[in-house]
């Protein structure tokens, strides 16, 4: 494997297929898959709606550039904004992507209608977030993992202690042009903020004359028990980065969504990707709002993710120091005599579960939204096992 760069670690199994929840490894075992691609398979593996939408339209087109429309991407914007209750969508591929398209937009937006001098405007992001790989996006990312070697680091951002509405409002100026944040910060290890933090966020950007943007990429979709956190929240954000499951777990399809007063302010030519709004993704995507319009995809995380969590309590002071969820999405924290996340991933990977530590000694828990009851017992056996022995 030597000619892999080693930028991941991942757990000692190959996978050869999947279906639904479940992974089969080139060795003929079965695995229960608990970390659905960090929420990219919410509708899970190879989901026959997305599948049959995929295959329709790799028989039709595929890829056309911007640079001529196709009959897939403007379906799918009225669908995907009609579903997000929002007035405007930008589409690109990966979540990194859409992140840096709502940082150009803010900036854009900043100079052009909120008169912030050209270059000054400032982004203010939280402590513990996760908004992607890119060089910009790490220049304020706070995990030395994510961001030591790779200066220098792109200027006008602002970091706040996360769930800390005071501190908050005490960095947005006249120069800020937005507050960017996760509802829920998954990659930190599923941290959920104290209740009306991001009301707060929202009362706070709205009387500065500030943009909040809201991403999404990991909460929204139905992980949390609804399309999205921000409107389960009752918080109605300027922009709203979308990704990971918008795909379906088939490709990569991200997009902003959020005002057209933000969205606007983009002329022909300032911002593009070959590759996104393509119609194969376009195709994949408007199934997947399909899904989600029926509601069952979040109303199976709200109820498999309760009965996880009554599973599961009872580990608490048994190799299990907390734990924290929203709808079907877990962080345990592990007793550190027990050992690490990793060495838990390890045991429950012996017990047919995978999942994936984050942050040393969290293990998180996300299966597709499609398990069911009795696969839910089973997740919670194999995590009684791996922790008690
Ligand atoms: C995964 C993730 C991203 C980055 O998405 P990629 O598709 O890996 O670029 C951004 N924000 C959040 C909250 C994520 O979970």
């Amino acid at each position: 494997m030597d000619v892999l760069a080693h930028n991941y670690a991942p757990l000692p199994v190959t996978i050869a297929r999947a279906d639904g929840v479940w992974f089969t490894a080139t060795d003929g075992r079965r695995y229960l898959d608990c970390l659905a691609a960090y929420s990219a398979v919410n509708f899970g593996h190879r989901h026959p709606d997305l599948v049959a939408a995929a295959r329709a339209q790799l028989d039709r087109v595929t890829l056309t550039s911007r640079a001529f429309d196709n009959d897939q991407l403007g379906p799918f914007a009225e669908e995907l904004t009609d579903l997000t209750g929002t007035q405007m969508m930008l589409p690109m591929n990966t979540g990194a992507e859409a992140v840096e398209t709502a940082i150009k937009l803010a900036r854009a937006w900043g100079e052009r209608v909120k008169g912030v001098a050209p270059g000054r405007g400032q982004i203010v992001t939280v402590t513990g977030n996760f908004h992607g790989r890119t060089t910009t996006i790490v220049s304020f990312s706070d995990d030395p993992a994510a961001r030591d070697g790779f200066g220098p680091f792109t200027p006008g951002f602002r970091q706040v202690p996360y769930g800390d509405a005071t501190a908050l409002a005490g960095a947005v100026d006249a120069e800020t042009v937005a507050v960017l944040l996760e509802p829920v910060q998954g990659e930190a290890g599923v941290i959920i903020p104290p209740a009306g933090y991001l009301a707060q966020a929202r009362h706070i950007t709205a009387a500065a004359g500030a943009l909040l943007i809201v991403d999404e990429i990991q909460s929204g979709l139905g992980r949390t028990g609804a399309t999205l956190e921000s409107a389960r929240q009752g918080v109605q954000p300027d922009l709203i980065c979308l990704g990971k499951a918008l795909g379906g777990g088939i490709m990569p399809v991200s997009a902003v969504v959020g005002s057209a007063e933000v969205l606007g302010v983009l002329r022909p030519g300032e911002h593009g990707s070959t590759f996104g709004g393509n119609p194969l993704g376009a195709a994949i995507g408007r199934a997947v709002v399909r899904l989600l319009r029926t509601g069952q995809p979040q109303r199976a995380a709200r109820e498999r993710g309760a009965q996880l969590r009554a599973a599961l309590d009872p580990l608490v002071g048994h190799g299990v120091t907390a734990i924290r969820h929203v709808g079907l999405w877990f962080g345990l924290d592990i007793d550190p005599a027990l050992g690490s996340g990793r060495d838990v991933c390890l045991r429950l990977m012996d017990g047919g579960v995978l999942a994936k530590d984050t942050h040393g000694q969290t293990v998180r828990l996300a299966p597709p939204l499609t398990i069911t009851p009795d696969e839910i017992e089973s997740v919670a056996a194999a995590f009684d096992q791996a922790v008690r022995g």
